[in-house]
């Protein structure tokens, strides 16, 4: 083979891989997007799940207070409905805290900076700051 030819095949070569290398770099970005748009469908997800798990809760109880209203009192009603309301205010809050924590611990922000988006280079520190309020 002659020296310039090899010279030709390796300038080819060194094309070729700088090719690879940007078109690496297109899927790592396009990955990192599809993880991202993953994380929020299934986020969103869950909150439709759990919004739908409480609606029907609540129907449920309204049928069976309508059901029970014509032998009871009209203020057992009155007393019970904001208890409930409470409990299930507090356990939003602390299930919001939780579900933050688990987000940033399966690699994603939950600053206001960068929200939702993939943690590519480690700890964030708006993220710790956030999570130890
Ligand atoms: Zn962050």
């Amino acid at each position: 083979m002659e020296k310039n030819n090899l010279f030709k095949r390796m300038d080819q070569l060194e094309t070729h891989v700088g090719g690879l290398h940007s078109e690496l770099g297109e899927m790592k970005l396009l990955i990192k997007a599809l993880l991202e748009e993953n994380k929020r469908l299934s986020i969103e997800n869950q909150q439709l799940r759990d919004l739908f798990k409480r609606e029907s809760l609540l129907a449920v109880e309204e049928a069976s207070v309508e059901e029970t209203e014509a032998h009871e009192a009209p203020q057992q009603k009155a007393a019970d409905m904001p208890a409930a309301a409470e409990e299930l205010l507090g356990t939003a809050v602390g299930e919001g805290h939780d579900n933050l924590a688990r987000l940033y611990h399966e690699g994603f922000h939950i600053c206001n900076v960068y929200y939702g988006h993939l943690r590519t280079e480690g700890d964030c520190l708006f993220c710790l700051s956030f999570l130890n309020k």
